[in-house]
């Protein structure tokens, strides 16, 4: 689906907020890498959906009353099979916080390359539009709040200075004998996002808030492999 069916579709479902799928379908039309995905109903459907994609692969619930898929239970990563994925959902949709919700279906999606975990958001300003977010994923955003804002559209000197005003910033360069992250991905990534022809801007009236969570960024590519927009 292009850029305006999934946000037309969402209004017309009367959502407050883009589904997962439906979300990387929007990043994926703005050039955004995203995994191979595919949404099953159930058990069921899990040996058709993986025919088009390649094992291991990651289950996760799809709910419209589930903001923490992990918190809930609602993520399981590394499957190696169709067995192992069925197992999966069914242990999933007997978790409490899953079975007392609204279960839209099942997200199978490949594993992307091992990273780091970045978060990208968007959220606009009553004052100045659409604002872009740039930190490293886990403590640095949620405990320390090492987070990079720009008021968009952002230019490629923008972006490269985002990363670099981050306090975690050596982390991506690979300190304490970690792989380097892509700086080149990472630019590119918030390009997309937040440039001039990027997805921010080009759906200023559409977007209240995006969060890429994480964007996985290995030594060559950036992919996101949590996608959530809330609609205005
Ligand atoms: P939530 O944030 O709702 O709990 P996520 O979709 O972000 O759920 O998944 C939780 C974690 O699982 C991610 O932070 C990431 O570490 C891992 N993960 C999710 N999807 C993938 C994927 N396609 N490839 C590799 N790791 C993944
Ligand atoms: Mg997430």
């Amino acid at each position: 689906m292009g850029a305006p069916t999934v946000i037309a579709e969402a209004r017309r479902q009367k959502r407050a907020a883009l589904d997962e799928a439906a979300g990387k379908a929007l990043l994926a039309h703005y050039g955004v890498a995203v995994p191979r995905t595919t949404v099953v109903q159930g058990p069921d459907d899990v040996e058709r959906a993986l025919e088009g994609l390649t094992l291991p692969v990651v289950v996760k619930v799809v709910s419209p009353d589930i903001l923490h898929k992990s918190d809930a239970g609602g993520v399981k990563v590394g499957l190696r099979s169709a067995d192992e994925v069925r197992d999966a959902i069914r242990a999933m949709a007997a978790a409490p916080k899953i079975s007392s919700a609204r279960v839209d279906g099942w997200l199978i999606e490949e594993m992307a390359p091992a990273g780091h975990e970045m978060v990208i958001g968007g959220l606009r300003d009553p004052q100045f539009g659409p604002l872009v977010m740039a930190g490293l994923g886990g403590i640095f955003v949620e405990v320390l709040k090492d987070v990079a804002f720009r008021i968009c559209p952002i230019t490629r000197l923008d972006a490269e200075e985002m990363i670099d005003e981050l306090k975690g910033a050596a982390v991506l360069k690979g300190a304490r004998g970690q792989k380097p992250a892509s700086r080149e991905a990472i630019v590119d990534v918030l390009l997309k996002i937040g440039g001039e022809n990027g997805l921010l801007m080009q759906h200023a009236e559409d977007i209240g808030e995006a969060d890429i969570n994480p964007l996985i960024v290995s030594e060559t590519a950036a992919v996101a492999v949590d996608a959530r927009f809330i609609l205005t």
